[in-house]
C-alpha cells in the first residue's frame, strides 16, 4: 500500500469524485489537518484525480508529470525555500491564471497558507471573488484560524482524516529508508506522516521529541536545569531542538485554549497535566525567547550558552508570570 492506494480510501478522494461527476468542482478547496506532509501528498494526488482521464491511473502522461513535478498545469507555492507565500507570488497567480483551450484544470496548490500575511491573504482573496473557469486552488493549512474568515467562506473546506498507525506502517513499509523503523516508531507517529518523515529523516527525532518536552514537564528547579541542557546540546543541529521547543508551547497553547490538534498526541496526556503551571502569557512569552534563540544561533552564537539561558528563562517565566 503506498500514499495513493491511502488516498483512494480517503474522504478527500470520494468528495472530489462526488465533485468531478456532478460537475462541481470547486473553485478552491482549503484542506485542513495537523498533518502537513499528509496534505501536501494528498494534493498532488488531487491534481491527478482532476487531470487524469482514468480515475488515477498513475501511468498517463497527466499522472506521471504531476507525479514527477513537470506538469505545467500544477503550479506549487510557496516557490523554492521560503516558507511564505509573498504578494508578488499572489500577482504571479493572478496573471498567470489564465486557461488554455488544451488545459482541462489549471491547479495551483498553495502550502502553509496560513503563513501568507493578511495583506497577501487580501490580495489573494479578489481572485476567489472572481474565479477563473477550471483553476482550482488547493489552499493547505496546519492552523485554520490564521487563514481569513472572508477566505475561507469562499473555499470549499475539506477536514483531511488523518492516518491510522496500520496506513502509515504499510507506507513506512514501502518507502525506502536506511533506518530500520521498530513498531514502537511507529506508534510514536500516532499516524502523523509528517511525523514519520521526520524520524527517516532525522532518527534522533524520537529521543529528541521526548527530551523537549521533558524541559516543560520534568525540569523543576535551576540546579538540575544543566542536565536539561546537555540532553538537547548533544544534538548536531541546534535550530531543530529549537523548533520542537517551540512546538511543545504551540501545543501548550493549544492544550490551554482546549483545542486538542496538537502535533503529537503521544505526549498529551504529559502536557495536560502541566499545562496549569504555565500561564498563557508565559508560554508567549517563552515562544519569543525561542524566536530570540534562534537568531542568536543564526548568528553563530554558542549553543550552550543559548540554551542555557533559555531554560533558565523558561524556570523564570515560569514562576513569576
Ligand atoms: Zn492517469
Amino acid at each position: 500500500m503506498d500514499i495513493l492506494d491511502v488516498y483512494k480510501n480517503s474522504n478527500v478522494y470520494d468528495l472530489i469524485k462526488k465533485d468531478i461527476s456532478n460537475n462541481m468542482v470547486s473553485h478552491a478547496y482549503l484542506l485542513v489537518s495537523d498533518d502537513l506532509d499528509l496534505l501536501k501528498e494528498y494534493s498532488f494526488c488531487i491534481a491527478k484525480q482532476l487531470l487524469c482521464n482514468n480515475d488515477i491511473c498513475n501511468v498517463c502522461a497527466d499522472c506521471l508529470k504531476v507525479e514527477h513535478g513537470t506538469h505545467t498545469d500544477v503550479v506549487v507555492y510557496p516557490k523554492n525555500d521560503s516558507k511564505q507565500i509573498l504578494t508578488n507570488d499572489i500577482l504571479e497567480i493572478i496573471s498567470s491564471s489564465v486557461v488554455s483551450s488544451s488545459t482541462k484544470y489549471k491547479i495551483y496548490i498553495l502550502n502553509n497558507f496560513e503563513k501568507t500575511l493578511p495583506q497577501a491573504q487580501n490580495k489573494f482573496l479578489k481572485t476567489l471573488e472572481e474565479p477563473t473557469e477550471n483553476v482550482v486552488f488547493l489552499l493547505l493549512t496546519t492552523d485554520e484560524k490564521s487563514v481569513l474568515k472572508t477566505i475561507v467562506s469562499r473555499c470549499k473546506k475539506v477536514n483531511v482524516h488523518n492516518l491510522t498507525i496500520d496506513e502509515l506502517t504499510e507506507i513506512a513499509n514501502n518507502k525506502k529508508t536506511s533506518i530500520a523503523l521498530s513498531s514502537k516508531n511507529l506508534a510514536q507517529t500516532s499516524g502523523n506522516l509528517t511525523t514519520l518523515n521526520k524520524i527517516i529523516e532525522f532518527p534522533y527525532y524520537v529521543t529528541l521529541k521526548a527530551e523537549t518536552v521533558n524541559v516543560f514537564t520534568k525540569m523543576k528547579h535551576s540546579k538540575n536545569m544543566l542536565n536539561y541542557v546537555y540532553a538537547l546540546s548533544k544534538y548536531k543541529d541546534i535550530l531543530e531542538v529549537l523548533n520542537e521547543l517551540n512546538t511543545v508551547v504551540l501545543d501548550l497553547l493549544f492544550i490551554k485554549n482546549e483545542n486538542f490538534n496538537i502535533s503529537n498526541s503521544l505526549y498529551l496526556s504529559d502536557l495536560q497535566n502541566v499545562a496549569q503551571d504555565y500561564s498563557i502569557n508565559a508560554l508567549n512569552k517563552i515562544a519569543l525567547k525561542i524566536k530570540e534563540s534562534i537568531k542568536k544561533i543564526q548568528a553563530n552564537c554558542n549553543a550552550n550558552f543559548v540554551l542555557d539561558g533559555l531554560l533558565m528563562y523558561i524556570l523564570e517565566v515560569k514562576t513569576k508570570c
